[in-house]
């Protein structure tokens, strides 16, 4: 199958689970196919793993863990950056590799190669500093302190729309702090993680510290990952229904939880906003990936005075989109995921439209068939439509016509979910007010992009738990221990 796929380094192209350092089948033997969602053509037979499989990884990895968890922070951080390094020398074929599995455009992709590689590189240097406190001042007669160490094994579940970068913003950082991991990638996007073990093993990454289980069946991987008590720590980025399961069945073994999940962002355009910074934002925040992120802007809420020219300006910008296979040169929207995600955007636009809301531009299944959906903005979209309170994950943009600050502000809380927030606005005191009021973990102003090395992401309510990236993100990695020596 790998006909399809044409890489440079053959060597990145797995389809076999990754446990202790090596290549696998599935003890069953069984395999699921992976296809490439723009034309559905099927590209890899990879091993269908189950409990089994993955306890016999726990268990590499908790051998590999009591190792690593003594290792030099300046071994963690070659290791790490010779991972980072060959991560960016197989750029181009990671990319492939991603356009074909997941759809994206090319550009996107290679876009997000860097950008799952900086996550490598930024945590081999957090790893430096993990730094303990003591409390001089308590006593003369005694030593306050308290330390960090690694939690142990770390069970990862990852989603399918960034299949790199959501795998090494969760094992970079659990690598660095000592401990050892086993992954669970989307069903849909194994090659990816097959493609980072494997530059992980040719770093040098000793055996068991990274382990991958694919499977069609979730659930079990799910189940036995936790219900282990060995694995200490679940790490999980998808939806909000799944982030609430693996949270109930982590309280069996009380394990620790960083949850990344659904998002239902506002995008509030005021008045005084600029219109063409408006319009690049919302493009960026819209339209990255298909729609695909659960960060995109969900729900476009455009105070009254500005709303004719912002929409005018919206219109144009996105008839200049290019719908295609991600492949294809020009290409800025790829196909959505599989026929499920097209059918599912596909009733949310025919719902709402149903409740009176009016297409301004889209609003189809794109000609191109298979996954590919028109770029689609409705306006008139009434408070009790769907768009309101799930996520679209596709490239549809929904406006909603508000009058005073307050109201916005008031319509962009009203969900459960609090991820990312976006706001355009030129006056520096509505800029701190709107501020102070999101109730969201991540808010970007006059701007559609905001996630990278540096920022903590992460949400609020039913967003998830935890944050990725920064000096954060390695916390969640670490517990705690306090030790009070007494001289007396
Ligand atoms: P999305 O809508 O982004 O696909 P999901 O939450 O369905 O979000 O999927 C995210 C990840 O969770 C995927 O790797 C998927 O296989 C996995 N998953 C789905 N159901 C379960 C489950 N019951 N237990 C563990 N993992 C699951």
């Amino acid at each position: 199958m790998t006909k399809n796929i044409e890489l440079q380094n053959k060597s990145l192209f797995q389809t076999q689970g990754f446990i202790n350092g090596e290549w696998v089948d599935a003890q069953s033997k069984k395999t699921f196919i992976v296809t490439n969602p723009a034309n559905d053509v099927p590209i890899a037979e990879v091993a269908n793993m189950g409990a089994q499989e993955t306890n016999q990884a726990i268990e590499a990895a908790e051998i590999a863990f009591q190792q690593w968890k003594l290792s030099p922070i300046k071994e963690r951080y070659s290791l790490l950056m010779k991972w980072y390094q060959l991560i960016m020398d197989n750029q181009k074929d990671l990319a492939t590799l991603m356009v074909v599995e997941q759809g994206k455009p090319y550009a996107e992709a290679a876009g997000e190669v860097i950008y799952a590689a900086t996550f490598v590189q930024w945590f081999a240097e957090q790893g430096k500093r993990m730094n303990g406190v003591v409390k001089s001042a308590f006593s003369p007669n005694a030593e306050l302190k308290y330390t960090k160490e690694p939690v142990g094994v770390v069970g990862i579940v990852t989603p399918w729309n960034f299949p790199l970068t959501m795998i090494t913003r969760k094992v970079a950082p659990a690598i660095a702090a000592g401990c050892s991991v086993v992954v669970k990638p989307s069903e849909l996007t194994p090659l990816s993680a097959f493609a980072l073990a494997e530059l992980a093993q040719q770093a040098g990454m000793p055996k068991g510290l990274i382990n991958i289980i694919p499977t069609d069946d979730a659930a079990s991987v799910g189940n036995a990952l936790t219900a282990s008590a060995t694995v200490r720590k679940i790490s999980f980025t998808g939806s909000t229904r799944v982030g609430k399961i693996l949270m109930k069945q982590s309280a069996d073994t009380v394990k620790r939880t960083s949850m990344e999940l659904g998002g239902n962002a506002p995008f509030i355009v005021f008045d005084s906003a600029d219109i063409n910074t408006t319009i690049e934002a919302l493009m960026a925040s819209k339209f990255r990936n298909a729609g695909q992120t659960c960060v995109c802007a969900n729900r476009i809420l455009v105070q009254s005075k500005i709303y004719d020219e912002f929409v005018d300006s919206f219109i144009k910008k996105t008839q200049q989109l290019k719908v295609g296979n991600g492949l294809e040169e020009g290409v800025t929207i790829g196909p959505l995921i599989n026929k499920q995600a097209l059918e599912k955007v596909d009733t949310f636009v025919q719902n709402t439209l149903s409740k009176g809301a009016e297409c301004l531009l889209g609003g189809k299944p794109h000609e191109l068939g298979f996954t590919f959906f028109q770029p689609t903005i409705l306006s008139n979209v009434p408070q009790d439509s769907p768009y309101n309170c799930e996520e679209i994950f596709g490239p549809v943009a929904p406006l909603i016509k508000f009058d005073t600050e307050e109201q916005g502000i008031a319509i962009a809380n009203d969900t459960v979910h609090g991820l990312a927030a976006y706001f355009c606005s030129q006056d520096y005191r509505q800029i701190n007010r709107v501020n102070q009021a999101l109730r969201s973990g991540m808010i970007g102003i006059n701007t559609g992009i905001f996630s990278n090395e540096f920022g903590p992401f992460g949400g609020v309510k039913e967003s998830g738990i935890g944050r990725e990236g920064s000096e954060l993100g390695i916390e969640e990695y670490l517990d705690i221990k306090y030790s009070l020596l007494s001289f007396q």
